[in-house]
């Protein structure tokens, strides 16, 4: 599953550059004034420290994520929802490698509609979702 190892190149990548990162804005508040808490520089520096942890944690549930895929590989249950042990899908795992639950479980932990309201478009609403974060994870 070479879809696995490039994606965990990527996410691992992505912490290290971020790490990079959280020392520079470190580097520079330590640096500036960052004593002042008035000074806007203080300010700003706290503001991207935020912002650069935010991304780095996101980085290391993504690997996270990974890891757990590749470990349910190895177990031979990737393709099977975590939930309710039917096939996840390939269309799905195509496009989120990651996956541990089927598209109706998913929807369901992540508090949406229960299963059966007629909400119009359900499968065009799960499709936007999946290409939303296909696109965060491959940043043009
Ligand atoms: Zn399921």
């Amino acid at each position: 599953m070479s879809r696995l190892s490039s994606a965990r190149a990527r996410a691992a990548a992505r912490e290290a550059d971020l790490e990079r990162d959280l020392d520079r804005t470190m580097e520079s508040a330590r640096g500036s004034n960052a004593d002042d808490e008035h000074d806007p520089e203080g300010a700003t520096i706290g503001f991207e420290r935020a912002q650069v942890t935010a991304l780095l944690d996101q980085a290391r549930r993504q690997l996270g994520d990974v890891d757990r895929a590749l470990g349910r590989l190895r177990a031979g249950t990737y393709e099977m929802c975590e939930s309710c042990g039917r096939p996840i899908g390939p269309a799905r795992l195509e496009a989120r490698p990651t996956a541990v639950m089927c598209v109706v479980c998913a929807r369901q932990a992540a508090g949406a509609r229960p299963e059966g309201v007629p909400c119009g478009g359900d499968d065009g609403t799960a499709v936007s979702d999946e290409s939303q974060l296909a696109r965060q994870s491959h940043p043009t």
